[in-house]
């Protein structure tokens, strides 16, 4: 596998599925039998487009469109949608592959996928933005349906580009389909879509550092990214009594030991879409530090915390900054982005017994809300955002109750990501069997 230099992020999270389930796979004859392995590790289907779009100056310009519809033996695909330089098809199968289980672990009946292309949305105009998501649904609008395969948001993708996204599709097929989720409020968005990862996120750490009989209340904890993510997790960080001090953006990081001004960094970030070398400018007694004028990971994980929340992007937190981490009396790493922590990483947090929150079951808040907002798109019948509120935290609950009795199942200790991998792919694998052949 290792030879296969094109999937190498795919590999690295095939690796930690295929390692966790081990004992599940000696235990249960049928899923060889049936030969599940092979069956959940090749997507069902991979589609590449071209994306054709006019920019400003009416230059014509080219992307690279893809979408991997990874398994759907659970419910129809679904899956965010990345606009990043950095998507690739290795990327996105990974993404992709992940999202299968995340989805099974919140036991609603959705399946896996993911999608994006390797467009900057920065430096764009508004109207260059419309022009790109109208070209990119226009590409491939036919794939996908609202029993089929549903979209949604991730990095580089938010409300705008939904509300584009979704008004192109309706142009090209006269139909009000729930075919994307976290779409604007005007759009039959959910109430609570928006804030449901990073809400999600703190909701899930509350609630494992309860069982354990501790709490985030008036404890300092870092942040890494300042997108919808990370922004949300700041927000409820605030609202139970933490003390968040760190966010930090592709091109630095900053530290405010008083406590992150959330207003401030709204503004910067949703607002004004500028570097965080804007909010040290405004926050005297904050500190920012360039992205290379920091050597040995990031910044970010060198400020002591009881609690670490890497909410940027995958393999943003190595070796080097888990050390740090450690050698700072780290107490919980809390994975809001998806695959943040290296293998490295999560082997030095696991022989230190820094307690670890995998991003299958720590993230998953946003895309069980996806769920209720096209159940309300389907029923017509829209809750307020507390109602959301409150489901979302009984899902987080119910997700870590799950794990917890799949972890003592298995003799796994607090293992919880060998837990959710188990609990997610005996989901998958019982449906594949289910299905037949
Ligand atoms: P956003 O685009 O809103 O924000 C991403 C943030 O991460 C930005 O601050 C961005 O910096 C920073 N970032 C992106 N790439 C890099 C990089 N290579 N190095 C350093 N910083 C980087 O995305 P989201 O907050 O939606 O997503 C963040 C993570 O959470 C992703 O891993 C995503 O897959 C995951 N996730 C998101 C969900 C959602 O509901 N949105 C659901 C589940 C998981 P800059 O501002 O400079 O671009």
């Amino acid at each position: 596998l290792t030879n296969c230099q094109s999937d190498i992020t795919f590999f690295q999270a095939l690796e930690e599925v295929l390692t966790s389930i081990k004992p599940v796979i000696k235990e249960n004859p049928k899923y060889l039998e049936n030969n599940i392995i092979e069956r959940i590790i090749y997507p069902n289907r991979e589609i590449r487009f071209k994306i054709e779009w006019l920019d400003d100056k009416n230059n014509i310009q080219v992307n690279n469109g893809y979408r991997v519809q990874f398994n759907n033996a659970l419910g129809p695909y679904k899956g965010g949608v990345r606009f990043h330089p950095s998507v690739n098809p290795d990327i996105l199968k990974f993404l992709a592959f992940e999202q299968i289980f995340k989805n099974a672990i919140t036991g609603l009946h959705i399946g896996g996928a993911k999608g994006g292309a390797d467009f900057d949305p920065k430096g764009k105009s508004d109207k260059e933005i419309m022009k790109f998501c109208q070209a990119f649904m226009t590409a491939f609008y036919n794939s996908i349906g609202a029993d089929i395969d549903i979209l949604g948001g991730d990095i580089g993708v938010g409300e705008r580009e939904v509300g584009y996204l979704f008004g192109q599709y309706k142009t090209l097929t006269n139909s009000y389909d729930s075919i994307i989720t976290s779409k604007p409020i005007a759009l039959g968005g959910s109430k609570g879509r928006a804030s449901a990862t990073g809400y999600g996120l703190v909701y899930f750490t509350q609630t494992l550092l309860e069982d354990m009989g501790e709490t985030l209340k008036g404890k300092i904890c870092t942040i890494s990214g300042s997108g919808n993510v990370a922004i949300h997790a700041i927000e409820k960080l605030y609202d139970i009594g933490a003390i968040p001090v760190t966010c930090s953006d592709s091109k630095g990081t900053i530290h405010d030991p008083n406590g992150i001004d959330l207003a401030l960094l709204k503004q910067i970030k949703l607002v004004n879409r500028a570097s965080l070398e804007d909010y040290a400018e405004e926050r005297k007694a904050a500190t920012y530090v360039k992205r290379e004028d920091y050597e040995g990971g990031s910044y970010v994980w060198s400020i002591p915390c009881f609690a670490a929340f890497p909410c940027a992007t995958q393999n943003e937190l190595g070796e080097e900054s888990a050390q740090k981490l450690i050698d700072n009396e780290i107490k919980i790493i809390a994975e809001g982005a998806n695959m943040p922590t290296t293998p490295q990483g999560i082997e030095l947090f696991m022989k230190n017994k820094i307690i670890f929150a995998p991003a299958k079951a720590a993230n998953a808040g946003g895309v069980a809300v996806s769920v209720l907002e096209m159940s309300q798109n389907n029923s017509l019948n829209y809750m307020s955002a507390a109602e959301v509120d409150e489901k979302l935290q009984g899902i987080m609950s119910k997700i870590y109750k799950d794990i917890k009795k799949t972890c003592d199942k298995y003799s796994l200790g607090l293992d919880l990501a060998s837990g959710a991998n188990i609990l997610g792919f005996k989901r998958v694998a019982n449906a594949l069997i289910a299905q037949g052949v």
